[in-house]
C-alpha cells in the first residue's frame, strides 16, 4: 500500500451535490441545547432564518422553512399553486427536471414534456416550439444530475410573453448560494430549496419561495404541507407543526456568516468548478453539460473505465464522489465543491483527480 493511502492520510470528505462538506456555524449551532419550538428563543431564531433566506431569494414574498428534504419543497409548490387539471409545460433533461414532471403527473396536473437530451440547457426557441396555452412551466435552474445550469431568467421572459397568466416555478436547489438568483427580478413566481445544498446544512429542511404573485395565486392544498396554513403562522416565526428547530437555528447562524459576503462566496464557487473543468480538459475527459453549473463538475468516464474504478480511486484518498442518475448510470461521475471549503480543496481536488484517473 502506498504510504498516502494508509487509513487516516485523508480526513473522510464530501465532493457530492448534496449533503455537502458542513459549514462551522452550522455545527455549532447543532451543538447547543434543544429549544422548545413555541418559546420566544426560537421564534427569534426561525425569522432569522427567514428574512435571511428572503434575501438570499431576492423576494418581497414569503419564504416558508418546510420540514423535508428539498423535494417536499418543490411537491409544496406544485400542490399548492396549481389546481388539479392545471396544464403545465416541463422541459425534461435530467433527473430532477423529471422529477418535476412526476410530481405534477402525482398532482393531476396536465404535463406537456419537452424532451431534451440530457446535458442540454433549455432555450427559448424550445419553449417556442410548444403548443399553449399554458398555466405554469416549471424549471430546474441547476440540473445535478448532468451540471447544467439553465438561463431561467430568459426562459421566463420568454415564457410570459405568451403566458402572461402563467406562473414560473424554478428547482433552485442547487443554485441559490452557488450562483446568482432573483426571484421577482428575473420574472420568477416561485421557487425550491434545500438544507443540504448551497446553505452547507444537514438534510432536512425544505424553503419554498412565493413572490407576492404567487402569494396572491394560493390554491391551498393538502394537510401537512398546506402553505395557506404555513403563511398564516410562519411571519410571527412559528410554523404549522414541530419545526426542525435545530436546522432551522443552523440555516439562521449560516446566513448571519454567508449573506453579507454572498457575491464572493458565489466568485468562489465559480472558480473552485472553473478549476476541475480546465483539470478534466487537462485528462482529456469530456464535459457532460452545455452550459456549466458552478454546483456540480460532471464529466463522461473515459473509454474503459468504470464509475466504480474512479469511485474507488477517490475513496482511497478519503473522498466520496457520485456517479451518474438515470439515463447516465455508468456513463459518468460528479464531484461537487457546494460543501464548506476554499479554492486550497479545490487545487487538492484536481490533484486527486489527475492521481485518481491513473488509477495510481
Ligand atoms: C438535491 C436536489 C433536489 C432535492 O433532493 P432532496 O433529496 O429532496 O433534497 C432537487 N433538485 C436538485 C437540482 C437537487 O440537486
Amino acid at each position: 500500500m502506498p504510504s498516502d493511502k494508509i487509513p487516516g492520510m485523508y480526513r473522510p470528505r464530501l465532493l457530492t451535490p448534496g449533503p455537502v462538506e458542513l459549514h462551522p456555524r452550522a455545527l455549532e449551532a447543532l451543538a447547543r441545547p434543544q429549544l422548545h419550538h413555541r418559546s420566544d428563543a426560537a421564534r427569534q431564531v426561525f425569522l432569522q432564518a427567514k428574512t435571511g433566506l428572503e434575501a438570499a431569494f431576492k423576494t418581497q414574498g414569503q419564504v416558508l422553512l418546510l420540514t423535508g428534504s428539498g423535494t417536499a419543497a418543490m411537491d409544496a409548490l406544485v400542490q399548492n399553486l396549481f389546481a388539479p387539471g392545471a396544464r403545465v409545460l416541463v422541459p425534461v433533461h435530467g433527473n430532477f427536471s423529471e422529477r418535476w414532471a412526476k410530481i405534477a403527473q402525482q398532482a393531476g396536473l396536465e404535463v406537456v414534456r419537452l424532451e431534451l437530451e440530457w446535458g442540454r440547457v433549455v432555450r427559448p426557441e424550445h419553449l417556442e416550439s410548444a403548443q399553449g396555452p399554458f398555466d405554469g412551466l416549471l424549471l430546474t435552474h441547476s440540473e445535478s444530475s448532468t451540471g447544467a445550469l439553465n438561463d431561467v431568467r430568459t426562459l421566463a421572459q420568454a415564457f410570459k410573453a405568451r403566458f402572461p397568466e402563467g406562473l414560473v416555478v424554478v428547482d433552485a436547489i442547487t443554485s441559490l448560494f452557488v450562483s446568482e438568483f432573483e426571484l421577482e427580478g428575473w420574472g420568477l413566481d416561485a421557487a425550491a430549496c434545500g438544507s443540504q445544498k448551497g446553505i452547507m446544512c444537514p438534510p432536512g429542511l425544505g424553503y419554498a419561495a412565493l413572490s407576492p404573485r404567487a402569494i396572491e395565486h394560493l390554491k391551498p392544498r393538502g394537510f401537512y404541507l398546506n402553505l395557506a396554513s404555513e403563511l398564516k403562522v410562519q411571519s410571527t416565526g412559528e410554523s404549522a407543526w414541530t419545526p426542525a428547530i435545530n436546522l432551522v437555528a443552523a440555516t439562521a447562524a449560516v446566513l448571519a456568516e454567508l449573506l453579507p459576503r454572498l457575491p464572493e462566496h458565489i466568485a468562489l464557487k465559480q472558480q473552485q468548478n472553473e478549476i476541475l473543468y480546465a483539470t478534466g480538459q487537462e485528462l482529456g475527459l469530456k464535459p457532460v453539460p452545455e452550459v456549466k453549473s458552478p454546483a456540480t463538475t460532471c464529466f463522461y468516464l473515459p473509454e474503459g473505465v468504470s464509475y466504480a474504478q474512479v469511485k474507488e480511486a477517490f475513496a482511497a484518498r478519503g473522498a466520496t464522489i457520485i456517479g451518474g442518475q438515470g439515463q447516465l448510470k455508468g456513463r459518468v461521475f460528479r464531484l461537487s465543491l457546494m460543501g464548506y471549503s476554499d479554492l486550497y480543496d479545490a487545487y487538492a481536488v484536481a490533484h486527486m483527480m489527475r492521481e485518481a484517473l491513473r488509477f495510481d
